[in-house]
C-alpha cells in the first residue's frame, strides 16, 4: 500500500529532522505542527496540530509513517460513520 498515494501528503520514511528541506534545498527541517486535511469519497476530513517536520523556509511539512497511518485510520473511521466534514485532533 502506498501511503503517499493513497493519503496525498508528504512522507518522510526517514527521519529528516534537522536536516536541509528536500523540497526547497534551502530551509532547515524542524518539529512543529500543522493542519491535514484530507478529501475522500465525498467526505472532508480535517486534522488539526498534527505533528510533522517543517520547513522553516518554504513551509513545507512531512509526516512521519506512523502519523500518516494513524491519520489515515481516523478518516477511514469518520468516512464509515458517514461524516461529512469532521474536524480531529492528534492524538485523539
Ligand atoms: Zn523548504
Amino acid at each position: 500500500m502506498n501511503l503517499m498515494l493513497l493519503f496525498g501528503q508528504r512522507i518522510l520514511k526517514q527521519n529528516y529532522m534537522n536536516s536541509i528541506c528536500p523540497t526547497c534545498k534551502n530551509g532547515t527541517l524542524e518539529p512543529g505542527t500543522t493542519t491535514v486535511t484530507v478529501e475522500r469519497a465525498g467526505a472532508l476530513i480535517i486534522f488539526k496540530e498534527v505533528p510533522a517536520d517543517v520547513c522553516n523556509n518554504c513551509g513545507a511539512y512531512f509526516l512521519n509513517e506512523a502519523t500518516s497511518k494513524d491519520l489515515y485510520t481516523k478518516a477511514n473511521e469518520a468516512i464509515k460513520k458517514g461524516a461529512q466534514v469532521e474536524i480531529l485532533k492528534l492524538p485523539i
